[in-house]
């Protein structure tokens, strides 16, 4: 049986406002709409002004938390530098903004900013316009006027204040110190291609953007744009290098609280993903594309970026089952791409 976590601090950050914790790391609260409803990020002390990691969604209210509480908060001590860990609207929203208002350099591993390109620079002449929406349709998703925007990334570029202008790289390794102190970029794949936490070892803290959160499972799927095919098997892989970190690190999570016992949701992160996979399986009697899938692994009605997250997912899974050899894509012209159980091979007999 897991230990179960714990949560230091008494109270979180209200939206819109910011706590002190010891280190000079400062827990900033965002407003998010939606079931998540708030994303946390950091404020790092770093000579005269502070390093900000993640930024939160470009939304009115989220403009207005920075102008105003936030730059109360801030005083006369200016941003040095934004990190952001992965290309995600909540996280990177307003580093264009932010990076112009202050003057400062936006970092993130060359993955994320591919990635970030992708959806919010200016338009690949040498693509079609729909290549998101064909790519959900292999896989049943069927464009709908509701979901158009949502497929074709017109929901993403609307929440991004745009690509930063001077954006660098940043990457698992790379030397990095805030403030005098060493914070450790490490790679934490699956939740996207090249997502960076920051363990800070002297402070035993680590920045746990998506990858691991103490109440919610972060999405793990496989989407038209991105790279790596085997986004659950990176996931879970993720997880040796976290687990081993001694002595274990208190979390700083992107969404909930700040809590201690990161091995222990390692442990049951890692249990649910296997269960899941079991789930599916039993769900599969005849051959069933993601979209099907998803139906059957999620409540509905889900809204349309809910729904374009579970068929990712869904799709996530059939995947690692199809890797491991449990199921089989069959691919018929006009698709969609189905999956159907393997039928385990007679031996064969030598006259
Ligand atoms: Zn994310």
């Amino acid at each position: 049986m897991a230990k179960a976590l714990s949560y230091p601090l008494e109270s979180p950050p209200k939206p819109g406002e910011a706590i002190a914790l010891a280190g000079g790391v400062h827990w900033v609260r965002l407003p998010l709409p939606g079931g998540l409803a708030h994303i946390n990020v950091w404020l790092i002390e770093d000579g005269a002004g502070f390093t900000l990691i993640d930024t939160g969604m470009d939304l009115p209210e989220v403009r207005v938390a920075w102008a105003g509480p936030l730059a109360g908060y801030l005083g006369n001590r200016k941003l040095t530098r934004i990190i952001c860990t992965h290309h995600h609207p909540d996280h990177v929203g307003l580093a264009a903004w932010l990076a112009e208002l202050h003057g400062v350099p936006v970092y993130m591993s060359r993955a994320e900013s591919r990635l970030l390109r992708e959806f919010a620079g200016p338009e690949d002449a040498t693509r079609p316009a729909d290549w998101r929406v064909e790519a959900f349709a292999r896989d049943g998703l069927e464009s709908t006027e509701r979901l158009r925007p949502t497929l074709a990334g017109e929901n993403f570029r609307s929440v991004v204040s745009g690509v930063p202008r001077d954006l660098r790289p940043l990457e698992a390794g790379d030397a990095l110190e805030i403030g005098g102190q060493r914070w450790v970029p490490l790679e934490a794949k699956g939740h996207t291609d090249g997502q960076l936490l920051f363990h800070a070892p002297a402070l035993g803290l680590l920045i746990s953007g998506d990858q691991v959160l103490p109440r919610i499972t972060s999405n793990i799927g496989i989407y038209p744009e991105r790279a790596d095919l085997r986004p659950l098997a990176s996931f879970l892989a993720s997880f040796r290098a976290l687990a081993a970190l001694d002595p274990e690190p208190t979390v700083l999570p992107s969404h909930g609280d700040v809590f201690v016992g990161l091995r222990a949701r390692l442990e049951y992160l890692d249990t649910h993903h296997r269960a899941t996979l079991e789930r599916v399986l039993t769900l599969i009697e005849g051959p069933v594309s993601a979209r099907e899938l998803a139906d059957r692994l999620f409540r509905s009605p889900l809204d349309s970026m809910n729904l374009v997250l579970a068929v990712g997912e869904s799709l996530a899974h059939l995947e690692h089952l199809a890797g491991a050899g449990e199921l089989e894509a069959i691919e018929p012209p006009g698709g969609p791409r189905r999956y159907q159980r393997t039928v385990p091979r007679a031996p064969s007999r030598t006259a």
